[in-house]
C-alpha cells in the first residue's frame, strides 16, 4: 500500500491480495498483511473476501492474473489445489494451497503453513531432527504438520486422532517410515514425548473437551497448540500446571503469512510489524 502524507493511497497500480474463505470476517490476516505493506512501502492492499465453493477457480485465477493473488483458508484449500497450473511439493504433499499468485500467465500455488509451521518450532524449541513427537489430530494442519516434522527430519512421529482410520491415512501418505498412527489414546500413554503438537479443533471455545490428558503421557518436553485464540487454551494450561513450556498458533500464523509476503513481493517483510499487527488485533 503506497503512502502520501501518512495516508493509504490505493490506486490503478495497486496488486491486490484476497483471502479467499468462509467464514473470513474474523480472520487476522488483512491487519498483518497491510501493515506489512506499509511498512514496505509497497503498492499493494490485501483484503479478505466470503468466498462460496463454486467461486473460488474464478476468483483465484482473476486475481493472480490480475498482478495480484491472496490466500485461501477453510474450506477451500483443497479445492485451491486443483486450480493451479504449477504447485510446490508443499501442495503436492498436503493436497493443500493456501497461497496464489502468478507468474509468467502461470498460477502458482504453495502451501506456506509447512513452512510457517518448521520455522515457528524452530524459533522457539530449535531444529525438529531427533525428536519424538505426538500430534493430536489428522485435518489440514496436521497434513502441514507432518510434511514440515519429515522434511525437517524428525526421529519418530505418531498421529492419534478421534477418527483412527484419517491418522492411519496420513500416516501412510507421508510415505515415511518414522512416521505412524496410534490406534488409540493407551497407545500413546505412558510414552515419552519430547513434543506434542495440538492439531485439533478444539481449544477455540473455553468449553472445548480436553484433546488428551496430558498427566497420562510418560514425560512431556513441549507443548506447541496450533490454535490461536486470545486467551491460553485449556491443553495450555494444563501444560503449564505440570511446568511443560508451551506455545499457541500465533508465531505460525505469523511465520505462514511471512513466507505467502515473500512469495508475492520478492522481499523480506518486517516480522516484529506483522507481530505487532496481529497483538493489536487480538
Ligand atoms: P480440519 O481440517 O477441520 O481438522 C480438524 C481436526 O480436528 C481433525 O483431526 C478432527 O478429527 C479434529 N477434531 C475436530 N473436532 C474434534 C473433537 N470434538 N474431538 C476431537 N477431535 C476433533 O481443521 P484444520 O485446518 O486442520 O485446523 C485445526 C486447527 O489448527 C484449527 O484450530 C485451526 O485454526 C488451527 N490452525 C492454525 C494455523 C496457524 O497458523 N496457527 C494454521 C492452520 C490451522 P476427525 O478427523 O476425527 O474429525
Amino acid at each position: 500500500m503506497s503512502t502520501r502524507w501518512g495516508a493509504p493511497v490505493v490506486g490503478a497500480t495497486t496488486r491486490v491480495f484476497a483471502l479467499l474463505g468462509h467464514p473470513v470476517a474474523h480472520s487476522l490476516s488483512p491487519r498483518m498483511q497491510n501493515a506489512a505493506l506499509l511498512d514496505a512501502g509497497l503498492d499493494g492492499v490485501y483484503v479478505a473476501l466470503e468466498t462460496a465453493e463454486g467461486e473460488v477457480p474464478g476468483l483465484l485465477r482473476g486475481l493472480a492474473r490480475s498482478g495480484g493473488g491472496g490466500n485461501v483458508t477453510l474450506p477451500h484449500k483443497a479445492l485451491a489445489a486443483t486450480v493451479l497450473d504449477a504447485a510446490t511439493e508443499a501442495v503436492r504433499a498436503t493436497g493443500a494451497c493456501n497461497t496464489f499468485w502468478s507468474e509468467g500467465g502461470r498460477i502458482f500455488g504453495d502451501n506456506t503453513d509447512v513452512e510457517g509451521f518448521v520455522r515457528a518450532l524452530e524459533g522457539w524449541r530449535g531444529s525438529p531432527a531427533g525428536m519424538r513427537v505426538l500430534l493430536l489430530g489428522a485435518g489440514g494442519a496436521a497434513r502441514a504438520v507432518v510434511r514440515g516434522l519429515v522434511d525437517a527430519g524428525v526421529d519418530a512421529l505418531t498421529i492419534l486422532n478421534r477418527t483412527p482410520s484419517a491418522a492411519q491415512a496420513l500416516a501412510e501418505a507421508s510415505g515415511s517410515r518414522r512416521v505412524r498412527a496410534a490406534a488409540d489414546r493407551s497407545d500413546v500413554e505412558g510414552r515419552d514425548w519430547d513434543l506434542v503438537v495440538q492439531a485439533t479443533r478444539l481449544g477455540l471455545h473455553p468449553d472445548d473437551a480436553l484433546p488428551i490428558d496430558l498427566e497420562r503421557l510418560g514425560s512431556v518436553g513441549a507443548l506447541f497448540d496450533l490454535v490461536y485464540a486470545p486467551r491460553a487454551t485449556a491443553i495450555m494450561r494444563a501444560a503449564e500446571v505440570l511446568g511443560v513450556p508451551t506455545t499457541d498458533g500465533s508465531e505460525m500464523l505469523v511465520q505462514q503469512g511471512a513466507a505467502a509476503f515473500r512469495r508475492w513481493w520478492q522481499q523480506e517483510p518486517s516480522l516484529d510489524v506483522m507481530r505487532g499487527a496481529l497483538r493489536a488485533s487480538s
